[in-house]
């Protein structure tokens, strides 16, 4: 927690840092101890009283059951929580997660052990790896997929009550879900600041995409100091807009959307737990993930998935990619045609974009040769 300043002033919230995913079993125990208690307590007493009970309210545990669901009008507040794999297919790659080659590439920056490229006491000290990374992923274009465009869609149909987001791309926002239907829970590039406490003068994209571009260290205009991307360092807390809001999203979701991840961070992955027992929720990613801790299951508390038992009701795995997942249920609820027409007419328009700003680059690098050319010009000699 470097930040003081970004905390309300009457300071409810616990502070939970993001932890790297080795780490997340231990930190999982630790998340917002009264909460947990709290939560645990809230259902004690609702399966005592049987209130909130196991209702089963998908007839299907399939896509076809939650299209179904969400044809019937009955469900009103879908929330989405997303993660790397929403993005894989815009390019961009996973940014944290092991395994990915990323972690291979660090071996150049000397750095103590591969996380630390991520960890804001490094990053203080020693900002030239974690902006020379910045500078290799940066993206070519920031294209969203069509699962980002399925999200917009069930903005634009008036069914999504927000989308929490583990990824950085900012890919949500180029697809249309703006400030309130976000929470970016692991920061985003899209805003930089400075680290002073006593300035945090706000940059923006374009500012931080020159810096990093002209391999200068991003330091303030103002003092000097350092700039960092908005995003959450291991070590730093999540954005306070992620505890406020989830209080209030959770327990009144009428269905959970879970999109590319593998529920392995925490605070986040530890969010599937805070819908009422009814909500159901579907997963679509490649591999099944957040089922029940076993022996957490037994102790009724915890509220990890189940996909498979005999007690399955409400939980709803859909194997594939997240584009795949999405036009598959966009078709079901007969937005196919719908979605695909929104995704080609927003790709022409980012394609069309980057041609004009790539035009107006070239131009100008055309006019600074030119005009080099023409100053300077080599005397003639006469021979
Ligand atoms: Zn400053």
């Amino acid at each position: 927690m470097s930040d003081a300043s970004e905390l309300p002033d009457s300071q409810e919230e616990e502070e939970v840092s993001l932890e790297p995913e080795d780490q997340s079993d231990d930190s999982s125990g630790e998340e917002a101890a009264g909460d947990t208690e709290m939560d645990f307590l809230r259902n004690l007493f609702s399966s005592t009283l049987g209130l909130g009970t196991t209702e089963k309210v998908l007839d299907d545990l399939t896509l076809e059951g939650v299209a179904q669901y969400i044809k019937s009008g009955k469900c009103k507040n879908i929330l989405c929580m997303v993660g790397a794999g929403i993005s894989t297919s815009a390019g961009i790659p996973d940014f944290r997660s092991p395994g990915t080659g990323l972690y291979a590439n660090l071996q150049k920056y000397n750095l103590p052990h591969p996380e630390a490229i991520f960890q804001i006491d490094y990053f203080k000290k020693h900002p030239e790896p974690f902006f020379a990374l910045a500078k290799e992923l940066y993206p070519g274009q920031f294209k969203p997929t069509i699962c980002h465009y399925f999200m917009k869609m069930l903005k634009d149909k008036g069914l999504l009550k927000r989308c929490y987001t583990q990824n950085i791309d900012t890919l949500e926002r180029v697809a249309g879900l703006e400030g309130d239907d976000l929470i970016e829970a692991h920061g985003t590039f899209y805003t930089s600041h400075c680290v002073s406490f006593c300035c945090r003068q706000e940059y923006n994209l374009d500012w931080m995409k020159e810096k990093i571009f002209s391999d200068d260290i991003p330091r303030c205009d103002k003092c000097s100091s350092l700039v960092k991307p908005d995003i959450v360092f291991f070590g730093e807390s999540l954005p306070v807009r992620f505890f406020t809001s989830m209080k209030m999203d959770f327990p009144r979701c009428d269905l959970l959307i879970v999109m590319g991840t593998s529920l392995q961070v925490q605070p986040f992955a530890g969010l599937v737990g805070r819908v009422s027992k009814s909500c159901p929720r579907l997963l679509i990613n490649m591999e099944k993930a957040g089922q029940a801790d076993p022996l957490f299951g037994l102790l009724g508390f915890g509220g990890g998935m189940d996909f498979d038992s005999d007690k399955a009701y409400r939980d709803v795995a859909h194997i594939s990619t997240c584009d795949e997942g999405c036009l598959a249920l966009a078709d079901l609820l007969g937005w196919k045609v719908e979605l695909e027409e929104m995704v080609k007419q927003d790709h022409a328009k980012i394609d069309s974009q980057d041609q004009k700003e790539k035009a107006s680059e070239d131009s100008k690098a055309a006019a600074k040769t030119s005009s080099a050319s023409v100053a300077p010009e080599p005397e003639k000699k006469e021979e």
